[in-house]
């Protein structure tokens, strides 16, 4: 049997690995002990399971592998924060990013080669669409990023509190995978993270939201970025699908649906030099968030070669956050992690080049961009 054919158990989920189980012939409880080995352990082959019996051991090597994403290049910045740009079996290369914060340690995990939702100031949807990723190589990014802070003694002393589905692509758009991948966050036997610490980052893809709130019960944020629909239009091509009436009514059922009392849906508004930071936009962003439970997250625009926006003036910044609070909204303004390693939010591109190629390959990514866009869109929809 070659590789390929092996099914990889670093991407199954409790339910699936007792089924993988059964359907050999075993017992189920070796689905709670592969776990352990592979999420706390951090095993990578059987031979270290030693608790599983030699025949066994043999047997799974056989039909099945633990294969995580090949760490090809690692940066650490100034302040600590840490990007992998994990190279995947199954083609192309991501990135994820973990950002520590006094006992905080969040790690931002992407979803999907590239994005297809194009969002004009993101430099993933900028890469056009390659493909999903597997739920392995989700779940993957979580595995290996905790290898690389070494054995975990418990779960209590993990340096990964916080997960956000952040990273390239649209997690909606490989909704399945990433529904696999978030289970094994939660799960004792895999990552033991609290439901408030798993957070799914969608730019409104509304039967979606109304898919996981009722699979799954993690936090939301939603990609806003701007307070009406012609301006959404343009900086979030999805808008023109799922447009800013219907995606509040969206919000506000996620969140009546949601158990934890935390019920708060976190907006996501990227602040846009002299295109949505002004006056105008805070008013109608307090008219259009009334009566729904959320917090505004304002993220300083990160800024790529060729990106074509500038990041608002921090006067500005200061001006729209004091508008939103002094209106009712809490509202935080994103403090810009490992800028330095082009690891902040938005400057993720999954390649290990210098800045000159890459700006290269954005020019060139451009032309194909629409057509990728529209199928891949149609596609997922
Ligand atoms: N696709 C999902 C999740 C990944 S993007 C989504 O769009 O929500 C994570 C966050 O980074 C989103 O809010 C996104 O809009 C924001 N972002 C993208 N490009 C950015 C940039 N250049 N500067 C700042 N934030 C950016
Ligand atoms: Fe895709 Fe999110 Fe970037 Fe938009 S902001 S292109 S949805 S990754």
């Amino acid at each position: 049997m070659t590789t390929q054919q092996k099914v990889n158990l670093l991407g199954l989920s409790r339910p699936q690995m007792e089924e993988f189980f059964l359907e050999m012939g075993e017992k189920k409880f070796r689905a709670q002990q592969i776990l352990k080995w592979i999420h706390h352990h951090q095993a990578d082959s059987f031979e270290q399971m030693t608790d599983v019996g030699k025949a066994l051991r043999q047997k799974l090597s056989e039909v099945a592998e633990i294969r995580g994403p090949d760490v090809a290049h690692e940066s650490i910045s100034r302040d600590g924060t840490r990007k992998w740009v994990f190279e995947l079996s199954g083609g192309g290369s991501v990135e994820t990013v973990f950002i520590p914060d006094g006992r905080r340690g969040t790690l931002c995990v992407s979803s999907q080669v590239g994005c297809a939702v194009d969002c004009s100031f993101c430099s993933t949807g900028k890469q056009g669409f390659q493909r999903d990723m597997t739920s392995a190589e989700i779940i993957g990014q979580v595995w290996q990023a905790s290898r690389a802070f070494g054995p975990r003694r418990n779960l209590g002393e993990h340096p990964i509190t916080n997960v956000v589905m952040m990273g390239m692509g649209e997690p909606m758009l490989n909704y399945d995978n990433v529904l696999t991948a978030m289970r094994i966050m939660k799960d004792d036997l895999g990552y033991g993270i609290g439901k408030k610490r798993i957070t799914l980052s969608t730019s409104g893809h509304i039967p979606r939201m109304d898919q996981l709130s009722q699979d799954l019960d993690v936090s939301l944020a939603v990609s806003l970025h701007a307070p009406n629909d012609e301006l959404r239009n343009e900086l979030v091509p999805l808008n023109r699908k799922y447009p800013l009436k219907e995606l509040m009514a969206a919000c506000k059922r996620y969140s009546d649906n949601i158990t934890h009392r935390h019920k708060t849906i976190t907006m996501e508004y990227v602040m846009l030099r002299d295109v949505n930071d002004k006056p105008e936009h805070a008013r109608q962003l307090v008219k259009l968030l009334n009566g729904i439970p959320v917090k505004v997250n304002l993220i300083p625009f990160n800024p790529f070669p060729h990106a074509g926006y500038e990041r608002s003036r921090k006067s500005d910044i200061l001006e729209f956050h004091k508008y939103l609070n002094d209106n009712g909204l809490l509202t935080t303004v994103r403090t810009t992690r490992g800028d330095d390693i082009d690891a902040a939010c938005g400057q993720l591109v999954g390649q290990v080049q210098d800045r000159t190629r890459r700006s290269e390959r954005w020019k060139q990514s451009i032309f194909h961009r629409s057509e990728q866009t529209d199928n891949n869109t149609a596609q997922a929809q």
